[in-house]
């Protein structure tokens, strides 16, 4: 199966619901298999704003597109790989255009894998090392990506079965995702994964994570290859869904960005090796993230995420405050300020990132990693107080909350008296919020928070990464301080 790139290009929303019909992934949910996600009550708000967001490119293309360098078409920005700072900054503009819309509550908007396979085709030398058909295969792929703006989700982490041993020795080696077979045309895989967010994608990135140690009983589920969501024998498993069908008045959140995280199983599913980017080579597996790039670059556009949601968190809050009249408290305005502070961290790292950016070893001008990975290790923290301070700021007022049946119903007068606020109308206030108790205290708010403590790894093996990571920059202060202690006992008892 040797991939076509041709394509038309940046696609419009209508044909990546097309796709989803006619293409349909094995979706599970609650017990069934779902013959339309475009349609179904528990996906359909999900999917129609992901359609959107393909719409929204085109509306907007002096940002968000480009010309293909192959074909000439308009393809998305996201898959460019910059030369320049102009074009590093314009990748990031172009992603903003989708977080503004999504406020940040879709994390999984395709530009995350996007910059992912961008940095893996750009950084093919370095898989060719092993293999040159997986260099030439992840170019091919990802012109393949490119030119027919296709979305992908991607899964790293085995089951959560048995934490203490690695998934060699968990009671069923087939348990976490492994090869079952090798042929002349491809590799068979057998197991299970956790998670992939956005199964209503077109494709599926099985990358390793970076937990692989043991070269003999870890090459099995040593690997990096991309499919079809619709390939056969692969199946996605949701999660309940936090989008109940409701109106945008009652869960504006919920009904609108629910982006559905599923596990994936594959019932021996055949890869074919045009597909195959990474196998069997430990070392390689866990070194290709950093030397390809593609951590950077996924990095890259979390933190335009990251803007996104302190902008959305900052002036919900504002909002709230002033609508019922809560300015003047001190303590309230602490929280704003702790909100703005978090806003303008998040600027200051991805400027940084992008002023300092330089052309890497594959000729690709690379974010500087330093502020991206104090951005990826700060955030997990910042997102789950800036969620608490809405709901010390929000308080009753995010309870004592009537829904759109309530206001057309026989209390409305009711309503209208009793849920007036110092600066609002209750028909005002009322959907204020609900949309903060959608960002703080419902199920759509309580996975988000989950969400951002997680989803770029465990915190804690990350800060340990981080320390291991710049511990030659970490040690120059050391050496700095231990100067100083130095010259306070040279002076006192004579240098040695
Ligand atoms: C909402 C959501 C969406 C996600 N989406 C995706 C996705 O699209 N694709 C994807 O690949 N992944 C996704 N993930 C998975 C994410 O990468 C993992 O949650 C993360 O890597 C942590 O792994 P885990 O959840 O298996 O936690 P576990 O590894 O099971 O950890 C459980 C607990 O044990 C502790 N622990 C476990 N092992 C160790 C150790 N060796 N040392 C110290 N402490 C340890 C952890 O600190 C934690 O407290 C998502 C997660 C969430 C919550």
């Amino acid at each position: 199966m040797v991939e076509k790139s041709a394509g038309a290009g940046a696609r419009r929303g209508q044909q990546v619901l097309q796709r989803l019909r006619e293409q349909p992934p094995a979706i599970w949910y609650r017990g069934e298999l779902l013959e339309d996600v475009t349609t179904h009550p528990a996906l359909q708000g999900g999917v129609h704003t992901l359609a959107r967001l393909y719409d929204l490119q085109w509306e907007n293309a002096d940002l968000t597109l480009y010309d293909s360098p192959t074909s000439g078409h308009k393809v998305a920005r996201s898959f460019m790989m910059p030369k320049t700072h102009d074009e590093l900054t314009s990748i990031s503009g172009a992603m903003k255009v989708w977080e503004d819309y999504t406020h940040g509550m879709m994390g999984r908007v395709p530009d995350y894998i996007s910059r992912a396979m961008t940095g893996y085709a750009a950084g093919a030398p370095f898989l060719a090392e092993a293999d040159p058909r997986f260099g030439a295969n992840a170019v091919r792929y990802y012109e393949y990506l490119r030119e027919n703006d296709l979305c992908l989700t991607h899964t790293l982490i085995p089951p959560q079965a048995n934490r203490a041993v690695s998934s060699a020795k968990q009671a069923d080696p087939f348990l976490a995702a492994r090869v079952k077979e090798e042929t002349d045309a491809g590799i068979v895989i057998r197991g299970c994964r956790m998670l992939a967010t956005l199964p209503i994608s077109d494709e599926l990135m099985v990358f390793p994570s970076t937990l692989l140690k043991n070269p003999e009983e870890d090459a099995p589920y040593a690997f990096g290859f991309a499919i079809a969501n619709d390939t056969p024998g692969l199946r996605f498993i949701c999660r309940e869904s936090v989008d109940y069908g409701r109106s945008h008045f009652d869960h504006p959140l919920g009904s609108r960005f629910e982006e559905m995280d599923a596990v994936v199983v594959f019932d021996d599913v055949f890869v074919p090796w045009e597909r195959i980017f990474l196998y069997r080579d430990i070392k390689r597996c866990n070194e290709a993230y950093a030397r390809t790039g593609a951590i950077v670059h996924m990095t890259h556009q979390v933190v335009v995420k990251n803007i996104a949601k302190c902008e959305f968190i900052l002036g919900l809050a504002s909002l709230m405050v002033n609508t019922i009249g809560a300015e003047n408290f001190q303590h309230i305005q602490e929280k704003l300020a702790e909100i703005w502070v978090n806003l303008e961290t998040m600027k200051a790292f991805l400027r940084t990132a992008e002023a300092d950016a330089q052309l890497d070893e594959w000729g690709v001008m690379r974010p500087a990693w330093n502020p991206l990975d104090a951005a990826r290790n700060l955030f997990p923290r910042l997102y789950p107080r800036m969620v608490e301070i809405i709901q010390q700021i929000g308080a009753s007022g995010l309870v004592a909350m009537p829904t759109e049946q309530d206001l057309k119903g026989p209390l409305a007068q009711d309503i209208r008296k009793y849920y007036q606020a110092a600066r609002a109308e209750a028909f005002d206030r009322i959907p204020l919020f609900r949309l903060a108790w959608d960002a703080s205290i419902s199920a759509f708010a309580g996975r988000q928070v989950l969400y951002e403590r997680f989803f770029f790894g465990d915190p804690v093996r990350m800060a340990g990464a981080l320390v291991t990571g710049h511990g030659a920059q970490i040690q120059q202060y050391a050496e700095k301080v231990r100067a100083f202690v130095n010259q306070g006992k040279d002076e006192a008892f004579g240098a040695a």
